[in-house]
């Protein structure tokens, strides 16, 4: 059986070790906001499986066989042989911030359709969906919204990750797609600067007050290196950051989301699902790639105590 199931588009990162214009060397890995919280959600020992579509090229056998080595159930996943895997370079400069330049027009992913989410697992207790999916292509923004329907029906629980991303859509754009999507979900997860695109309100508080006063029954609110919020019709439970040193900041948001899944699916209380949370975030802080550093279990367990001497 399956705990979670995620949908959305899944990329090749290439990622460059120094300025990409000066040819600098590149290795390639997958990328994906989903597959990160579907890989993140694996290695804490949860059956997870991936949706989506990736081409029939080089690019969508490195997906798959990433995806498959990390335990992630890929039988749902469609090979397009009209269409290719996007891929997405991220520039890495020495001492500047990366910058991501996306090549995912037109790509396989992009054009995930409502008919990929009838054959989805129906055992999974939560879909985890975000707001990249919509941005994609009107199909692709259906095929959200099925997958919410489809949950319905099958009694399991919506995750949504607002994600909103500047490269796709602009604000209003995304607003107008993005709000009435948080607003059937039960698990509502933002950044502080993605909330008011889902929810009408004069300040943080009163947003939060509209959509729990819907369907959602959770919103987590993310701050980055100052925490995360957790708010329900219960109050509020708060969870500081661990301080470690920042190497890269990309996938933070969803290795938390793992993190703090992975401990509602193990029945935890509220404060023990976002320290899990923060703990899966600090690591994909402190090291390159997005969901390479994600924990183990077992890792988890060790985290906890007090720095040791290697083992050895
Ligand atoms: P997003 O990447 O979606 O914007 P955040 O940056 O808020 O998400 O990160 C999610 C969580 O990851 C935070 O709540 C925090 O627990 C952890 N985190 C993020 N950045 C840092 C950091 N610099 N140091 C330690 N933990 C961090």
């Amino acid at each position: 059986s399956t705990d979670v199931v995620t949908i959305g588009e899944a990329m090749i990162a290439f990622r460059s070790q120094g300025q990409l214009s000066l040819s600098a060397p590149m290795s390639a890995s997958l990328a994906g906001a989903e597959t990160n919280v579907a890989i993140g959600l694996s290695r804490l020992g949860h059956a997870s499986a991936w949706v989506g579509a990736l081409g029939v090229d080089p690019a969508g056998e490195l997906a798959v066989r990433t995806l498959r080595a990390e335990g992630v159930d890929v039988r749902n996943v469609r090979r397009d042989p009209s269409r290719p895997t996007g891929i997405m370079l991220v520039d890495m400069p020495a001492m500047l911030p990366p910058v991501v330049t996306y090549h995912r027009r037109g790509s396989a992913g992009s054009h995930v359709s409502t008919s990929d989410i009838v054959a989805a697992p129906r055992s999974a207790r939560i879909w985890h969906l975000t707001g990249v999916t919509p941005a994609l292509s009107s199909e692709a923004h259906a095929a959200i919204q099925a997958a919410i329907d489809t949950a319905r029906t099958y009694g399991a629980l919506v995750s949504f990750d607002v994600n909103y991303r500047a490269k796709l859509w602009g604000r209003d754009s995304a607003a107008e797609a993005l709000a009435p999507l948080a607003h059937q979900a039960d698990i509502v997860i933002a950044s502080e600067d993605e909330l008011e695109l889902v929810a009408d309100g004069i300040d943080e508080k009163s947003r939060v007050a509209a959509l729990l006063a819907g369907v959602p029954s959770e919103v987590i609110i993310k701050r980055g290196s100052r925490g995360a919020d957790h708010m329900s019709l219960n109050g509020t439970v708060s969870c500081p950051a661990f301080a470690v040193t920042e190497v890269n900041s990309i996938g933070a948001g969803d290795a938390f989301t793992a993190g703090y899944l992975s401990g509602f699916l193990d029945g935890a209380p509220i404060h023990e699902r976002l320290t899990r949370g923060a703990m899966c975030g600090a690591l994909a802080v402190s090291g390159i790639g997005d969901w390479e550093q994600a924990p183990t279990r077992a890792q988890l367990t060790t985290l906890r105590s007090p720095r040791e001497e290697a083992s050895r």
